[in-house]
Protein backbone atom coordinates (compact mmCIF):
# COMPACT_ATOMS: atom_id res chain seq x y z
CA UNK A 1 0.00 0.00 0.00
CA UNK A 2 1.66 3.17 -1.68
CA UNK A 3 1.62 6.34 0.90
CA UNK A 4 -0.19 9.13 -0.04
CA UNK A 5 2.30 11.84 1.62
CA UNK A 6 -1.21 13.07 3.94
CA UNK A 7 -0.22 12.27 7.56
CA UNK A 8 -3.66 13.01 10.10
CA UNK A 9 -2.68 13.35 14.08
CA UNK A 10 -5.09 11.30 15.66
CA UNK A 11 -6.52 13.13 18.36
CA UNK A 12 -7.09 12.17 22.22
CA UNK A 13 -10.30 10.22 21.52
CA UNK A 14 -8.51 8.44 18.46
CA UNK A 15 -10.01 10.13 15.75
CA UNK A 16 -9.01 11.37 12.11
CA UNK A 17 -10.08 13.75 9.86
CA UNK A 18 -10.21 11.89 6.60
CA UNK A 19 -8.67 14.15 3.55
CA UNK A 20 -11.11 15.51 1.83
CA UNK A 21 -9.88 14.60 -1.49
CA UNK A 22 -9.91 10.71 -0.14
CA UNK A 23 -13.85 11.16 0.43
CA UNK A 24 -14.95 12.88 -2.54
CA UNK A 25 -13.28 10.10 -4.77
CA UNK A 26 -14.71 7.36 -2.43
CA UNK A 27 -18.76 9.45 -2.77
CA UNK A 28 -18.33 9.44 1.10
CA UNK A 29 -20.42 12.33 2.62
CA UNK A 30 -21.72 13.15 6.13
CA UNK A 31 -23.98 10.63 7.35
CA UNK A 32 -22.10 7.85 5.33
CA UNK A 33 -21.41 4.32 7.18
CA UNK A 34 -17.92 3.23 6.64
CA UNK A 35 -17.01 0.13 7.66
CA UNK A 36 -13.69 -0.39 9.58
CA UNK A 37 -11.11 -3.24 9.59
CA UNK A 38 -7.82 -4.00 10.07
CA UNK A 39 -5.84 -5.99 7.47
CA UNK A 40 -2.10 -6.58 8.95
CA UNK A 41 -0.94 -3.20 10.30
CA UNK A 42 -3.16 -1.23 7.99
CA UNK A 43 -6.86 -0.05 8.53
CA UNK A 44 -9.21 -0.39 5.98
CA UNK A 45 -12.00 1.96 5.65
CA UNK A 46 -14.89 0.61 3.39
CA UNK A 47 -17.92 2.50 2.66
CA UNK A 48 -21.25 0.79 3.74
CA UNK A 49 -23.58 1.00 0.77
CA UNK A 50 -27.14 1.12 1.95
CA UNK A 51 -29.88 0.01 -0.01
CA UNK A 52 -34.20 -0.67 0.49
CA UNK A 53 -34.08 -3.62 2.58
CA UNK A 54 -37.29 -4.93 -0.01
CA UNK A 55 -36.30 -3.87 -3.56
CA UNK A 56 -32.42 -3.26 -3.14
CA UNK A 57 -32.89 0.65 -4.27
CA UNK A 58 -29.72 3.41 -3.04
CA UNK A 59 -32.16 6.77 -3.11
CA UNK A 60 -35.15 8.09 -1.43
CA UNK A 61 -34.14 5.98 1.37
CA UNK A 62 -35.96 6.48 4.93
CA UNK A 63 -35.19 3.96 8.65
CA UNK A 64 -38.43 2.43 9.77
CA UNK A 65 -37.90 0.63 12.77
CA UNK A 66 -33.97 0.29 11.87
CA UNK A 67 -34.82 -1.12 8.56
CA UNK A 68 -34.15 1.45 4.94
CA UNK A 69 -36.96 1.70 3.27
CA UNK A 70 -37.20 3.55 -0.37
CA UNK A 71 -39.87 6.33 -1.06
CA UNK A 72 -41.73 3.47 -3.95
CA UNK A 73 -41.67 0.55 -1.72
CA UNK A 74 -42.94 2.91 1.67
CA UNK A 75 -45.57 3.86 -0.82
CA UNK A 76 -46.57 0.15 -2.21
CA UNK A 77 -46.42 -0.99 1.80
CA UNK A 78 -48.74 2.04 2.75
CA UNK A 79 -46.87 3.15 5.15
CA UNK A 80 -47.26 7.03 6.82
CA UNK A 81 -45.24 9.49 5.19
CA UNK A 82 -43.58 10.99 8.52
CA UNK A 83 -43.29 14.07 6.55
ZN1 LIG B 1 -37.56 -0.24 -2.13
Amino acid sequence: MASSGMARKIDSLGRIVLPAEMRKQLDIGVGDLVDISVEGRHFVLEKVEQHCVFCGAAEGLREHQTKLICAPCVKELSLPSGD
